[in-house]
């Protein structure tokens, strides 16, 4: 080749590494040649997708040869009721991934900035370099977000802020005061995106939520997913609440039918199931106090977690521990691209699942520790 098609790339893109995603159970059942694999890798809801979503799929499937409602009337009229706020306000995107990207495109340029704290979700620094504007990385506090320091790090170049309440991978998470605070300062013209991916299974009574919030601060953009709590990772399916401007401006650079047929009808569904979601909430708090409990007996720190994973501390560094887990049919985060070179991030799975992983880490720790001696 006579051209150096990397050279020729934006300089944003060409500076990105790919985003590493959990291991496919596929992939690892392949290489080890066993079937018996746990996966607690992508926060995904170990309980399998609500039966009112797989229902309502069925009935759509003789609807594919159609392309999809591109307004998502009926999910969004869902949405809307749900929540308390006008369909105008609403972006529908093909997992909250998608909205994320839809809001740095609109609000970022090469010459503006984005903001995000250390320890913060990998996909704020792609969809910022994606555009070649610049990131401010805040430094944490407490593995959680610094918003002091955040509001003092603001420039005139500000233009979006990412917050993810809880944080992903830290699970650490924001007071309504703290927040509050943090937007009083925010300047209105600088977008705040409040990613809310995990809120259904948040419980303490001092966790905001970002709809309500959304009548004080008009820059304010909640985004949230149907990918976690309700179960439906596979389908790519999220959405943002804002105020009806910026849901016009967001509307503009949708890509048309970015919702499909079967996220749309399953998302619908997934909603209405109460009691899927309640059982959701309820197998995590179980599994997240069996494994604080665990860790605690196995002497190892842990950064207490709101969502439905916990990051921890494995004394050492994770890639090795990570690798032996691997051979062991268990499937975990590393999150050295975090910053977090130490720490392993494990979702909360089936009470099965969650014993599994822990006689596999208890293994796979006293062999390593055997191999120092
Ligand atoms: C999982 C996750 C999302 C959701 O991504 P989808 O594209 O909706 O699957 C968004 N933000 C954070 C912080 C996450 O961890």
């Amino acid at each position: 080749m006579a051209c150096d098609y990397i050279e020729l790339a934006n300089k944003g893109v060409q500076g990105l590494q790919p985003y590493q995603p959990g291991k496919p159970v596929e992939e690892l059942e392949r290489e080890l040649g066993i079937s018996d694999i746990v996966k607690l890798a992508s926060n995904e809801n170990p309980l399998g997708p609500s039966p009112k979503a797989l229902a309502a799929i069925h009935t759509v499937l003789t609807e594919l040869t159609r392309y999809p409602d591109g307004n998502g009337f009926r999910l969004k009229a869902a949405l809307a009721e749900k929540l308390g706020v006008g369909t105008d306000q609403i972006t529908l995107g093909n997992g909250s991934n998608d909205v994320l990207e839809m809001i740095a495109r609109s609000y970022l340029t090469a010459h503006s900035a984005s903001m995000y704290s250390q320890h913060a979700f990998a996909v704020y620094p792609i969809v910022t370099q994606a555009i070649g504007a610049q990131h401010i990385a805040v430094p944490a506090k407490n593995w959680g977000h610094d918003l002091q320091a955040m509001a003092e790090a603001i420039t005139d170049k500000t233009r979006v802020i990412f917050v993810a309440n809880p944080n992903n991978p830290t699970g650490t998470w924001l007071t309504e005061t703290e927040l509050r605070a943090f937007l009083d300062k925010v300047p209105e013209r600088i977008i705040v995106v409040l990613d809310e991916a995990y809120t259904e299974y948040v419980v303490e009574d001092e966790f905001p939520d970002g709809i309500t919030l959304l009548k004080d601060y008009p820059s304010l953009v909640v985004t949230r997913t149907f990918s976690k709590a309700y179960g439906l990772a596979g389908l790519r399916i999220g959405y943002s609440v804002s105020n009806p401007q910026v849901a016009d401006i967001l509307n503009r650079i949708r890509q048309p039918f970015n919702a499909n047929i079967a996220a749309q009808e399953a998302a619908i569904a997934a909603l209405n199931d109460e009691a899927y979601l309640q059982q959701s909430v309820e197998v995590n708090a179980e599994g997240m106090s069996y494994l604080e409990t665990e860790f605690a007996r196995l002497g190892l720190e842990f950064i207490p977690s709101v969502g439905n994973f916990i990051s921890v501390d494995v004394g050492q560094p994770a890639a090795p521990v990570d690798k032996a887990l691997l051979n062991e049919g268990v499937i975990v985060r590393p999150v050295a691209p975090y910053q977090m070179p130490n720490h392993l991030r494990v979702s909360i799975g089936t009470m099965e699942e969650n014993r599994r992983f822990i006689q596999a880490l208890e293994k796979v720790l006293g062999a390593l520790a055997g191999e120092q001696q």
